[in-house]
């Protein structure tokens, strides 16, 4: 019989994305059907998410059909007070999966992003939101609601972490479900006052050590780690460097202590999005044997970011702007990539400060730096189709999932040797260009030096345009699809379930 497994976060592509959660989140439906898992995916009701619920459902009175489908029908179920606001349970589709939105227009229906308003700052009350929307999900989960029946509760990150320790410490109903606990980015805790924990409606024995107290206050990822029956993150690596004060931020003696339950699984990606054959953001659409087509795409690169045209590398930057991604040290080694007649597109928005570094870099050499502040999912493909590598100087990065689109797309990954990047690409040195397995360039360290290395690295393969195209067609043949981690997660709740 299918497993059933309720997937819990606060994002899902295409309805809400503000990282690579979201492209997780969205492809895992798809990615576990095909091993006897139905994933129904369970949603915050945000204006955007509740909009394209109505949308869908008055399309398909007209008998069409969009991202979302299901006519809006009745509330599956009523909470009058859901930790202080009445929320309802909504039922729709996402790509063709179930979705479940949480309708608690008290939390949810607010303009801006998903965590903060539109200047970016975080909402006072995210403690609440969270809690209510984690308190929702440990109810349909664990069977507080009339026809829903799940065998897993899997949790994504801080915002779902409080979902394994309400099924833990109030579960709604005797038996409960397993519960998985995933780590997209340790960074991100939910970490709040002592205080609030009167209104999470927890017994007073989830205020412990080995509950949701977390340094004197409550931690939320702190909270669901402790409580789920399984860990993952989202490499190998990140699972062991997490296990150091460096990289665990706090977490890393529960995580030492919970080892055993911890496992590391690559994401993948979404190939019906991330095709460059089939890609409709795409001037020009292209595969291994066609490669010759991206010049088509590095036009347009040239033209979206005003740099000059020619043939030499153009580097493309697609990421938050922030310490975590090594922005500051990319903003420092700009001349250098310059000096060597390297151009740079890039497109990402964050930390002020780097956003102005970034557009003086574009004032200083213009033809060269190419900026555009905000967020584009296109444009984010076409930089994958246009360009010629991608930089990726992240201090820590739990997957990363832009080096998993550049390979998929010929654009050459440049990265820092950490988390899912170590895992993910195959450094150029002599023997893997000798065996014609190198896919990109690693670096060592993020400092200045390391990174112009890599620069340099790249610009000299790439003067040798046979050796270029040998790199960019290893990276396309490998497979990064959803088939393997797929797999893994099915028999990660397969074990928990015999267990
Ligand atoms: P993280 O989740 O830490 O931000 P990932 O590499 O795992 O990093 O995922 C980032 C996702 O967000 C990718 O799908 C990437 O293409 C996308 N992305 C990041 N910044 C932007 C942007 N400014 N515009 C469009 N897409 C972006």
């Amino acid at each position: 019989m299918a497993i059933s497994v309720l997937s819990v976060a606060s994002e899902a592509y295409p309805l809400v994305k503000t990282g690579g959660l979201g492209d997780v989140v969205g492809a895992l439906p798809a990615a576990l059907a095909p091993h006897g898992v139905d994933v129904t995916t369970f949603l915050p009701g945000y204006p955007r998410v509740l909009a394209a619920l109505e949308a869908a459902s008055s399309q398909q009175e007209h008998g069409g059909s969009g991202e979302v489908s299901h006519a809006l029908g009745a509330p599956l179920h009523r909470w009058p007070d859901l930790l202080g606001a009445p929320a309802q349970l909504l039922e729709g589709e996402i790509a063709g999966h179930r979705l479940l939105v949480l309708d608690a227009p008290g939390y949810f229906a607010r303009e801006g992003g998903p965590y903060g308003d539109p200047a970016g700052r975080d909402w006072d009350d995210n403690w609440r939101r969270f809690a209510a929307f984690a308190r929702a999900a440990a109810d349909v989960a664990g069977g507080a609601v009339a026809g829903e029946r799940y065998d897993v509760l899997h949790a994504h990150d801080w915002q779902s972490g409080l979902a394994p320790a309400y099924l833990r410490f109030a579960p709604p109903a005797p038996a409960v479900p397993r519960t998985v606990m995933t780590i997209h980015n340790i960074a991100f805790q939910g970490r709040y006052d002592a205080g609030i924990f009167a209104s999470l409606a927890l017994p007073a024995l989830a205020f412990a050590v080995d509950g949701v107290e977390y340094y004197g206050g409550v931690g939320y990822l702190k909270a669901g780690l402790e409580s789920a029956d399984a860990i993952t993150t989202v490499s190998p690596t990140y699972a062991r460097e997490i296990l150091s004060p460096d990289f665990g931020m706090g977490l890393e003696g529960l995580i030492r202590t919970r080892q055993r339950r911890v496992s590391g699984i690559v994401n993948g990606i979404d190939t019906a999005v991330w095709s460059p054959s089939a890609d409709p953001s795409l001037p020009a659409r292209y595969d291994a044997a066609t490669l010759a087509r991206r010049a088509v795409n590095k036009r347009a690169v040239e033209q979206a970011f005003a740099l000059d045209p020619g043939e030499g590398a153009i580097f493309c930057v697609v990421s938050r702007l922030t310490w975590q991604k090594g922005m500051d040290v990319l903003a420092d080694a700009i001349p250098a990539l310059v000096e060597r007649g390297g151009r740079l597109a890039l497109l990402g928005s964050g930390d002020a400060w780097l956003e102005q570094a970034f557009r003086d870099a574009a004032e200083r050499f213009p033809g060269q730096i190419g900026v555009r502040l905000g967020y584009d999912e296109a444009l984010s493909h076409l930089l994958q189709a246009g360009s010629d590598a991608i930089l990726i100087p992240s201090r820590f990065e739990p997957c990363g999932l832009t080096q998993l689109y550049g390979l998929a797309y010929g654009c050459v990954p440049v990265v820092a040797r950490t988390g899912g990047l170590a895992d993910t690409v195959i450094h150029a040195n002599a023997a893997a260009l000798a065996a014609g397995v190198a896919t990109g360039i690693q670096f060592d360290t993020v400092t200045y030096e390391s990174l112009v290395g890599a620069i340099a690295l790249a610009t000299d393969l790439y003067a040798d345009a046979e050796r270029w195209e040998q790199i960019q067609r290893a990276g396309m043949a490998a497979d990064f699809s959803w088939a393997t981690s797929g797999r893994r997660y099915a028999s990660l709740y397969r074990e928990l379930l015999a267990a």
